[in-house]
């Protein structure tokens, strides 16, 4: 079977790993926690980063960080990994959902701006220091719109500045999944750095794994500061078992971060992997009956994931896998999953949909062989 998306374990990774052995260094402290936080906020260009034990954790804590509380909404894509709406519901917080572009893949920002010009008013509270700030609430609920989280979907992403510039007008603040896009620019910036935090995940099919693992980023100091005090139980004192909240265990620990300082090492090399893969099977699939993601103009993607949209969704599936080759629909869409149901669901023609029906990923792991490539090509080619 030629795999979907498998790790590429081909550097220090041993050696890293040895050492924490070697050492004892195991555990939630140790030098390559933050040496990989180093390594990710150089690659990135943040001044911080901060590891967690999964990107789950990861978008949780930056939304909570990011003010979302209990009643309150969050904007999230309605083509998305169910983990992105998990996070918003950890927060008490409601996500809303926005249909997505049918050749992107990303939330339809065309969509946003309708639904913000037409569902939601000004509203305004005084914070702590007496000042009146803005924000956003939905019509409907009457509820605050805490947050909107882009999700730079198989790592394109959608067109940042028409974002960031709605975002200014409606007072939203942005906290970016960009777990998928490690590696990719919109413009000169790294994907995840738009917002006030961005997240990744080092999961066994992303791009870099360390098994499981995450990393939130900013330039904020207070909230990079925030974030690590959370994800270590909110202790205040290294010997005395005080915490001044309630917080979390979601630290990386040392041994898994070894294996992530290996992977960075390495990001390049799989960068440079992934491309040359898109660009073989764009070249010899592409035709008026199968499209790949369209990527957004101004973005530079890392390819994570190769994905075809086809007409006999079930019928290709079918042919891949009877001749040995693994692939995946894309996700069900949040709407239609049970304890989504209740949720607004923000869509013209449910494009989600027709994306889900159409959509397959295809063997993606940066050390297939070219001889694998090729075979994945033929055996799409040959399908009737
Ligand atoms: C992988 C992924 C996550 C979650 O990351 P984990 O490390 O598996 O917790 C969240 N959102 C999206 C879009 C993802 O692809």
């Amino acid at each position: 079977m030629i795999p979907l998306s498998v790790p590429n374990i081909s550097g220090n990774e041993w050696q890293y790993v040895k050492d924490c052995l070697d050492t004892g260094w195991i555990s939630s402290v140790g030098s390559y926690v933050n040496l990989f936080e180093e390594k990710i906020a150089a690659f990135t260009g943040v001044k911080y980063a901060v590891a967690a034990m999964n990107g789950t954790a990861a978008l949780h804590l930056s939304l909570q960080i990011a003010g979302v509380g209990y009643g309150d909404h969050v904007i999230v894509p309605n083509i998305t990994f169910v983990a992105s709406c998990n996070a918003v519901r950890y927060c008490g917080a409601d996500p809303i959902f926005i249909d997505v572009c049918p050749d992107t893949w990303q939330m339809d920002l065309e969509l946003l701006e309708e639904f913000l010009c037409k569902h939601t008013y000004s509203k305004s509270e005084y914070n702590q220091d007496g000042e009146e700030v803005f924000y956003t609430s939905n019509l409907f609920t009457h509820r605050k719109i805490a947050a909107i989280m882009p999700v730079h979907v198989l790592g394109n992403m959608a067109n940042m500045n028409r974002l960031i510039d709605l975002c200014r007008k409606y007072n939203l603040t942005i906290v970016e999944d960009s777990t998928e896009a490690l590696g990719s620019y919109f413009g000169e910036k790294h994907a995840g750095t738009f917002g006030l935090l961005g997240t990744f995940s080092f999961n066994g099919n992303k791009i870099i794994s360390t098994g499981g693992g995450g990393m939130i980023i900013t330039d904020d100091e207070s909230l990079a500061k925030k974030a690590k005090h959370l994800t270590t139980q909110a202790k205040t004192d290294p010997f005395e078992y005080h915490h001044d909240e309630t917080g979390y265990n979601y630290r990386l620990v040392n041994i898994l971060a070894a294996v992530g300082v290996a992977q960075m090492e390495q990001l390049p090399k799989f960068l440079e992997r992934k491309k040359a893969i898109d660009q073989y099977y764009r070249e010899h699939l592409e035709s008026d009956h199968l499209q790949f993601q369209k990527i957004t103009e101004g973005c530079t993607p890392n390819n994570w994931l190769h994905t075809i949209k086809v007409t006999d969704q079930k019928g290709m599936i079918k042919h891949l896998l009877s001749n040995n080759i693994q692939c995946r629909p894309f996700w069900v869409p949040m709407n239609q999953l049970p304890m989504h149901k209740t949720y607004l669901y923000y869509q013209h023609r449910d494009i989600s949909n027709q994306v889900y029906n159409s959509c397959i990923s295809i063997p993606s792991s940066t050390n297939l062989t070219d001889a694998q490539v090729e075979e994945v090509v033929r055996v799409i080619q040959s399908f009737k």
